[in-house]
């Protein structure tokens, strides 16, 4: 394709589709407008990010996407659901959804190559076995493909490109189907025909999700305190709990779901297809005692693969240590 010609933004969406993916938008790539990048500065000054540094970092190339991937035009902002379909057992403990089967990151990223290459990338960026991009690899070609692990305001970008809205709850909000999904973006060196509406918020007059969260992270018209979220201080945190976050943690020993299961939106959710998200039958199994009992053996076994291996043996243990039950 040459640089000058539009790429056909149903044909994306089409294949996007095809691959999995529940929700594809696109928006101009341009630097992130200044409000929202003067509030994210103001969030950083204020410490807001607690000791998750990597949100700090590389923070010019957060706030455009130019400086991250030189030559970017577009961006393909992608949603993959993982709302389960098993649960683990009432009255056992309990992880954040999103942590019930195997690493997201590594499917997410393997899909959105797939995407990448199907509309046009040059095989070789993507080739397996190539190192991912990161942040520090500059490619000069403009075709970029990101989850997570990058700087990209991703439920920004989300949003820009109309799949939702950031809630209150601080999460990409897809109508009619919730906010359990993954969102990954594929950076584009061409211009495509259509570019989509951003949408605006529909939270409305509600604040469930701020009535449910148990450690007042989520304060109207304040920042996300994020030290005080439990999904923090269980995953992040890799000192002591704070007092606050053993009080409130319940059955919960891994992650927080509860400003998600709160919000009216999610009565919308459809459990996902997806077999490599789903929990193995061992992980289902599991009692309380079971927990208790947990050798690093057991850890290694059951989470092979998994996002949890991000709080490590120890710091799950702690976790479970610090249950009252
Ligand atoms: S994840 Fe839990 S602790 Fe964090 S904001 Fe949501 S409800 Fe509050
Ligand atoms: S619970 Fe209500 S306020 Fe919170 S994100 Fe959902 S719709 Fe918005």
């Amino acid at each position: 394709m040459k640089q000058d010609e539009k790429m056909i933004a149903s044909k994306i969406k089409a294949e996007a589709q095809r691959l999995g993916f529940f929700a594809c938008g696109i928006a101009k790539a341009a630097p992130v407008e200044e409000n929202v990048a003067e509030a994210y500065r103001k969030w950083l000054e204020n410490g807001e990010e607690a000791s998750m540094a990597y949100m700090t970092n590389y923070l010019e190339k957060r706030l455009n996407p130019a400086l991250l991937v030189p030559g970017v035009r577009s961006i393909v902002s992608l949603a993959m659901n993982y709302a389960p379909a098993q649960q683990l057992p009432e009255g056992e403990y309990q992880l954040a959804a999103y942590a019930l089967g195997q690493d997201y990151h590594d499917l997410m990223k393997q899909r959105l190559r797939e995407l990448a290459v199907n509309i046009g990338a040059p095989m070789e960026l993507f080739q397996k076995g190539k190192k991912p991009q990161s942040a520090d690899e500059k490619e000069e070609t403009g075709w970029g493909v990101f989850c997570d692990t990058a700087p990209v305001l991703e439920r920004y970008w989300a949003q820009k490109a109309g799949l939702g809205w950031v809630g209150r709850n601080h999460q990409l909000i897809i109508p009619h189907a919730g906010s359990m999904f993954f969102l990954g973006e594929v950076f584009l060196p061409f211009a495509v025909d259509v570019y989509d509406t951003p949408m605006q918020s529909r939270c409305g007059s509600c604040h469930r999700c701020i009535d449910a969260c148990p450690t007042h992270a989520i304060i109207p018209d304040e920042d996300f305190h994020a030290d005080r979220c439990l999904s923090y201080q269980l995953i992040e945190n890799r000192g002591e709990l704070s007092d606050e976050a053993k009080a409130a943690m319940g059955d919960t020993i891994y992650g927080c779901d509860r400003c998600q299961t709160a919000c009216p939106w999610n009565r919308f959710a459809t459990p996902n297809t997806e077999p490599a998200l789903q929990p193995k039958p061992e992980l289902l199994s599991m009692s309380k005692e079971a927990w208790h009992n947990l050798s690093v053996e057991d850890y290694r076994r059951l989470f092979k693969g998994s996002a949890v291996k991000r709080v490590k043996f120890d710091g799950l243990k702690r976790n479970i240590d610090a249950t009252n039950n």
